[in-house]
């Protein structure tokens, strides 16, 4: 008799949309590792319930979403030093002695999708992040890892942007300001970490922000390109990207800390964008 594979999911609400079970389903047919991997409705109020019960059931590993990642970093009995200082965890492992392991994954998926896929250099580059909720919180640490010249925090909410300013102080050179402050200034690379594409909105942002070879990335995503991601091609961006990339890069790093085995993402992300660009027509 072959054994039970083991058991994932993703939790958040809503999670109908949700793309992790697929992405991690063609990451285990990929490196032929047996999980199952779901997707569940979890309100706020059950979040803790429902973790516990996943995992005294067998469950092995969660992912968690929109709106439970606050919470999540509240759960895990230990956190990695990313998870710790981000405030938000994306990713839970059971631990051999029973305990729950809480990682952040969202910002190194971010990197590996620039760097990696792009081959964008972060190194020595001037990079605006606009936004100061929790996805933003969740990318500081990781991109001043790649020594940028320096990183601006930029939000409609400003006390916000400084106060995560101030938290990663140690880690580089990062600070904050309002959209008033843009002008005149210059980024080799814009991310956009607000919420706005999803309501097709941009945040107020002036035009000539991008250095001759700057990018621009949003980390929403969609079946049709994003409204950053069209602001970014009217500013003539060398890419233009929405955070597909990212999405499977986190789910890849999730993967390893789960399984130990690391799966190849760019098959993953080509076929998840031939299908998104078929279904949008
Ligand atoms: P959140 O905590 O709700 O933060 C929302 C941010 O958007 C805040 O900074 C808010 O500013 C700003 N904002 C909202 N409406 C605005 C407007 N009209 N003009 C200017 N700023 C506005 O959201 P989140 O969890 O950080 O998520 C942000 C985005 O990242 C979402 O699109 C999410 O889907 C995406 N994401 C993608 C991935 C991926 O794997 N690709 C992973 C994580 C998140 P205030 O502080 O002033 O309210």
């Amino acid at each position: 008799m072959t054994a039970a594979p083991d058991r994932y999911a993703v939790f958040g609400q809503p999670i109908a949309h949700s793309k992790s079970p697929r992405i991690h389903g063609l990451f285990a047919e990929q490196t032929a590792q047996a999980i199952s991997y779901t997707g569940q409705e979890v309100a706020p109020e059950q979040f803790a319930d429902a973790v516990h019960a996943f995992f005294a059931d067998g469950g092995k590993g969660l992912n968690c979403t929109v709106p439970l990642k606050e919470l999540a970093w509240q759960l895990a009995d230990r956190k990695t030093p990313r998870a710790e200082l981000s405030r938000a965890v994306n990713t839970l492992a059971l631990e051999k002695d029973g305990s729950i392991l809480g990682e952040n994954t969202d910002g190194i998926g971010l990197v590996a999708d620039l760097t990696r896929n792009h081959e964008i250099d972060l190194v020595g580059s001037r990079i605006l992040v606009i936004g100061a909720g929790g996805a933003s919180r969740g990318i500081i640490g990781p991109l001043l890892e790649q020594s940028p010249e320096s990183l601006v925090i930029v939000n409609r909410t400003v006390f916000r942007a400084r106060q995560i300013a101030d938290e990663f102080r140690r880690l580089g050179p990062v600070s904050s300001c309002g959209f008033e402050d843009l002008r005149g200034q210059h980024y080799d690379l814009i991310i956009n970490a607000t919420s706005t594409s999803l309501s097709n909105q941009l945040p107020p942002l002036p035009d000539g922000l991008l250095t001759d070879t700057g990018s621009c990335y949003d980390l929403a995503y969609g079946n049709a390109p994003t409204t950053f991601v069209l602001w970014g091609r009217e500013q003539h961006a060398r890419y233009s990207l929405d955070g597909l990339g990212m999405l499977v890069e986190q789910a890849a790093e999730a993967f390893y800390l789960w399984r130990g085995v690391r799966p190849e993402t760019r098959p993953v992300i080509d076929l998840l964008d031939a299908e998104r660009k078929n279904s949008a027509g």
